[in-house]
C-alpha cells in the first residue's frame, strides 16, 4: 500500500492541523490524542513518510521506539503512572485509522480500563 502525504498526521507535521506536541527530535513528533483512551495518551511517530510497520525501515522503527521509550518514561512521572500500554495497528484489518506509522503510549493506573 502507498502512503499518502495527505493523511491526516502527515498535516500535523507540516503544521497544517494543529496538535498538542510534547516531544520532537530530529526524527520524531510525539503529540496528544486527540480522542484519549487514557489519562494519557501520547502518539509517537516518525518525521519521514511511513505508513505502517509493514512499510517502515529498520532505521524509522529504531527511532520511533526511542522516542516510544523516552514517552513511556516521561508518561510515568507526568501522569504518575502506574504501567504503560503501547498499541500499534497495521492497515484497515489491523484497526489502522490513520495511516501514517504510529505507537500509542498508554498511561495505566492501577484498576482502571482503556476507552473505546
Ligand atoms: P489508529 O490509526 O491507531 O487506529 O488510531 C488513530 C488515532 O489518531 C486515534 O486514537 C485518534 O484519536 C487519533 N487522531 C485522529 N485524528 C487526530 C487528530 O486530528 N489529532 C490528534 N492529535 N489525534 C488524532
Amino acid at each position: 500500500m502507498k502512503y499518502d502525504p495527505e493523511n491526516i498526521f502527515g498535516k500535523i507535521l507540516r503544521d497544517e492541523i494543529p496538535s498538542t506536541r510534547v516531544f520532537e527530535d530530529d526524527d520524531t513528533l510525539a503529540f496528544m490524542d486527540i480522542m484519549p483512551r487514557a489519562n494519557g495518551h501520547v502518539l509517537v511517530i516518525p518525521k519521514t513518510p511511513c505508513r505502517n510497520m509493514l512499510d517502515a525501515t529498520p532505521e524509522q522503527i529504531a527511532a520511533v521506539m526511542k522516542t516510544v521509550q523516552r514517552m513511556s518514561r516521561a508518561l510515568m512521572v507526568a501522569f504518575d503512572a502506574d504501567g504503560i500500554t503501547l498499541q500499534q495497528f497495521n492497515e484497515d484489518a489491523g484497526g489502522q485509522e490513520v495511516f501514517h506509522l504510529h505507537f500509542h503510549v498508554l498511561a495505566r493506573h492501577a484498576g482502571d480500563r482503556l476507552g473505546a
